[in-house]
């Protein structure tokens, strides 16, 4: 099957100007600035007009809970499996899916395959061994042969720091996982990263650094997130970014969701660019499909919410409509600078010719309103043309 999209403002995410993209099948196959159809009964060919709309790389969720998460009030709160719609609304086609707090009742093997089952139903899917808990639940028996043995998973995660809910672990444990990690991404070509819960614990990322100090680990194996949880966790975060690592953002931690000492996700980006972290070592990720519960005066849960993989899309607007940063720019955050760090670029997180049909389009509002997926369009003009098998 052949599409052409025509007229489309590209951003690679470089940007291009107005171009005509080409897709051969699930790649890329030439991006001109007129390219018209081939003549000839031989030729299926669906032109889409993408005059006045953006086109950039599928966004790429780091930090999606898919078969949920939370639990933390109680055996009610836990959230459900996430669904394809809900990914493909917000402009997503590579989901990095992996395990919270509850690492007990909640599996790797079920996130494996709910993983695979995303990927049969139309996105690209990843995970992370373990959970927040050390030792690291695993599958196979260490992080170091799940990361080699099994496909899609391509590093360790989410591991909680400086957070009550962790389970507090020492500096050699920490050493170990990552040492772990990074040698199952070396043996296998993948990232091998350490993705990192950080909570709103006093000593933030200290740890961080003194594994580094300490041991032959470099920093640039730890990838910690929610790093806008507060003013002076981010300030940590951009220190961290400056010696060398990549931080990660958490869209769906804000003010507006209800996190009154957060920084705003997309404020977050535009303070850590003004300080001088380059954008290759800035991520955002959702925390998507996760439950957040809403307290009332007295301090017990008044209502519980299900995190949306939406709040994506919605800080790529504000990064460009309020904090001023160029498009290019800040759409790096959730596609090239992602995939770079999980070593999925150039195939994921670009629009070049040879690689992966992954393509996101937004109108002039920003909004997303097209999603094709590996070469299939899941999602034109805001109609859904895909849902998952039991929606
Ligand atoms: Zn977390």
């Amino acid at each position: 099957m052949i599409k052409i999209l025509k007229h489309a403002q590209v951003l690679a995410p470089d940007s291009l100007g107005q171009q005509d993209v080409l897709l051969l099948a699930d790649r890329i196959g030439a991006i001109a600035p007129e390219i018209n159809p081939p003549t000839g009964a031989a030729w299926q060919v669906e032109v889409y007009d993408c005059r006045g709309k953006y086109l950039v790389p599928g966004f790429i969720d780091g930090h999606v809970h898919l078969i949920g998460g939370g639990g933390e009030a109680g055996y009610y709160s836990r959230t459900p499996e996430i669904n394809l719609s809900g990914i493909l609304r917000s402009g997503i086609t590579t989901v990095v899916g992996l395990l919270g707090t509850d690492g007990t009742a909640r599996h790797l093997s079920a996130l494996l395959a709910k993983a695979r089952a995303l990927e049969m139903e139309g996105v690209s899917s990843f995970i992370y061994t373990g959970s927040f808990e050390v030792p690291a639940v695993t599958i196979s028996g260490s992080v170091r042969s799940d990361i080699m043995l099994i496909d899609k998973v391509i590093g360790t995660g989410e591991i909680a720091i400086s957070d009550h809910r962790s389970s507090q672990p020492t500096q050699d444990e920490l050493t170990r996982i990552a040492a772990d990690s990074r040698l199952g991404g070396m043996l296998s070509g993948k990232a091998g990263i350490v993705h990192l819960h950080v909570g709103v614990g006093k000593h933030r990322l200290d740890m961080l650094h003194n594994i580094a100090e300490a041991s032959e680990v470099p920093l640039a194996q730890f990838v910690p997130t929610h790093v806008n949880r507060s003013e002076e966790l981010l300030e940590a975060a951009i220190r961290f970014a400056k010696a060398g690592g990549t931080i990660d953002i958490t869209s769906g931690v804000s003010p507006e969701m209800g996190f009154t000492t957060a920084v705003k996700p997309s404020t977050a980006v535009r303070l850590c660019l003004e300080q001088g972290v380059p954008v290759e070592r800035i991520t955002m990720s959702s925390d998507g499909n996760g439950s957040m519960a809403v307290y009332d005066a007295n301090g017990t849960v008044d209502r519980l919410l299900i995190t949306t993989l939406e709040s994506l899309a919605v800080e790529l607007r504000d990064m460009v409509v309020l904090e001023g940063i160029p498009l290019a720019v800040a759409v790096q955050t959730i596609t090239s600078s992602v995939a770079r760090i999980l070593r999925l670029w150039p195939e994921k997180g670009s629009i070049t010719p040879g690689r992966a049909a992954d393509l996101t389009v937004l109108d002039t509002d920003l909004q997303v309103t097209g999603v094709i997926a590996r070469g299939k369009t899941l999602l034109w003009d805001d109609q859904l043309l895909a849902r998952g098998t039991f929606e």
